[in-house]
C-alpha cells in the first residue's frame, strides 16, 4: 500500500511526477539462474573495475536525497552477493536525511545476513520465490537452493523485518497452477504476497505476450478460493492491493505489461556500474561512474555534474514504457543488470 510521504522533491519530469524512491543494483550477479531472468549459462558478467565502488555510490546517493530521493531499495542480480552489503546498508543510514532502506533478495544468504541488516538499518525485505515445491524451484531456477529461501524468510521474520514481503512471479506451463496455495501459505505465515506478471526483460527472450499469466487470469483464480476486494489508496505503490476474505490481510498484483501503472511512477534506477535509468524498460542511460572517475574534476564539480544528470534523466522520462506499443523493442540490459 502507498504511503503519504511528506519531503519534497525537486526532480519532478514534464508531466508532473515527483521522483523520491532509487532502486540501486548492488552487483549483476546471482546465485540463482531464474528462467525468466537470465540462462542457466548466462556468463555477461559486468566486469568488477566498472562496478561503482561503495564510497562512488554514496556520493550519488548523497546528492539523490538532496534532489528529494527519499526511498532506496537495493537490488540487482542477488544484492546480498556484493561482500559489502550490510556496510552500504549502514553507509546509507550515516548519510544526511537518511533515505528508508529496504532489499529485493532473492534469500539465499538472508538466514545469515538478517540480524546484521537489520542492526544497519535495514527497514523492509522483499524475497523472491516463485514456488512451494522444491523440484520445482529446482528446475525454475537451476539451483536446489529452496531451503535456504525458507530459512532466510523465517530469520527475516524472526529478527523483526517484518512484514516479510515475498515477490512471485507466474509463468505458464510451469508453476500457473500454484496462486492460490503460494496465498494461503502467506496468510499462515505472515508474509506479504505479491504476484508480479512476467516483463519482458529477461537475457534469454524468451518472454512471450501471447502465454504470460495475466493479472487477471491470477485474480480469477484467487477468487475461486478467496473473497477479494480492491484496497482503495495505491499512491505510487506498483501493486494493486486487495484485501483478503475482508482483511487485514492483503495481497498485491504488480501487472506492468496488462495494467501499468507508469503514470505514478515514483522511480529511478541506478545500475550497479554508475548509470542512471528513468525507467525499467528505459534504452537510454546516462553515465554517472564516468563523471565520478574524471580526474580533471573537483568534489564539488562533481556533485554538480551528478545533480544535473539526475535532472537531465527525469527531464527525458517518458509518459509510459509502451510494451504494448508495436514498436517497443526490449532494453539490451537484461532485468539482472538494470536492478529489478
Ligand atoms: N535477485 C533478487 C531477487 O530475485 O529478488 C533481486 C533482483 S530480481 C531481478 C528482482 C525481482 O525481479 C524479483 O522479484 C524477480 O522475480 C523479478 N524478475 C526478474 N525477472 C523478471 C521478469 N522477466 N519479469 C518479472 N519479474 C522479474
Ligand atoms: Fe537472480 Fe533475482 Fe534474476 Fe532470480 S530473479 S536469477 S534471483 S536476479
Amino acid at each position: 500500500m502507498g504511503e503519504l510521504r511528506m519531503i519534497d522533491s525537486k526532480l519532478i519530469d514534464t508531466h508532473g511526477r515527483a521522483h523520491r524512491d532509487m532502486r540501486v543494483s548492488l552487483t549483476d550477479r546471482c546465485s540463482l539462474r531464474c528462467t525468466y531472468c537470465m540462462p542457466a549459462d548466462f556468463a555477461q558478467w559486468i566486469p568488477s573495475a566498472e562496478l561503482l565502488t561503495t564510497d562512488e555510490l554514496m556520493t550519488v546517493l548523497r546528492v539523490s536525497i538532496e534532489e528529494g530521493i527519499d526511498e532506496v531499495r537495493l537490488t540487482g542480480g542477488e544484492p546480498l552477493l556484493r561482500p559489502d552489503a550490510v556496510d552500504v546498508v549502514h553507509r546509507i543510514n550515516a548519510l544526511p536525511k537518511p533515505p528508508r532502506v529496504s532489499i529485493t533478495t532473492n534469500g539465499l544468504r538472508l538466514a545469515a545476513q538478517a540480524g546484521a541488516l537489520r542492526d544497519a538499518g535495514l527497514e523492509r525485505v522483499n524475497v523472491s520465490l516463485d514456488t512451494l515445491d522444491r523440484d520445482r524451484f529446482k528446475a525454475m531456477t537451476h539451483r536446489d537452493r529452496f531451503d535456504d529461501v525458507i530459512a532466510g524468510l523465517a530469520a527475516a521474520k524472526a529478527v523483526g523485518l517484518a512484514p516479510v514481503k515475498v515477490n512471485t512471479v507466474l509463468m505458464p506451463g510451469v508453476n500457473d497452477d500454484e496462486s492460490v496455495t503460494m496465498l494461503r501459505r502467506a496468510l499462515d505465515e505472515g508474509w506479504r504476497l505479491r504476484f508480479i506478471e512476467q516483463m519482458p526483460l529477461d537475457a534469454g527472450g524468451i518472454w512471450n505476450r501471447a502465454s504470460m499469466v495475466t493479472a487477471e487470469r491470477i485474480l480469477d483464480d484467487l477468487s475461486q478460493a478467496f473473497d477479494l476486494t480492491p484496497v482503495p489508496v495505491r499512491g505510487s505503490a506498483p501493486a494493486e492491493e486487495f484485501f483478503v476474505d475482508g482483511g487485514p490481510e492483503t495481497v498485491g498484483i504488480i501487472a506492468s505489461v496488462t495494467r501499468p501503472f507508469c503514470g505514478n511512477c515514483d522511480r529511478m534506477r541506478l545500475t550497479a556500474d554508475g548509470q542512471l535509468r528513468n525507467c525499467l524498460f528505459a534504452r537510454d542511460e546516462l553515465d554517472l561512474r564516468a563523471v565520478l572517475r574524471d580526474e580533471t574534476l573537483d568534489e564539488a564539480s562533481i556533485e554538480a555534474e551528478i545533480r544535473r544528470r539526475l535532472h537531465v534523466s527525469v527531464e527525458a522520462k517518458l509518459p509510459g514504457h509502451g510494451i504494448d506499443d508495436p514498436s517497443f523493442i526490449q532494453p539490451p540490459r537484461p532485468m539482472s543488470a538494470i536492478g529489478g
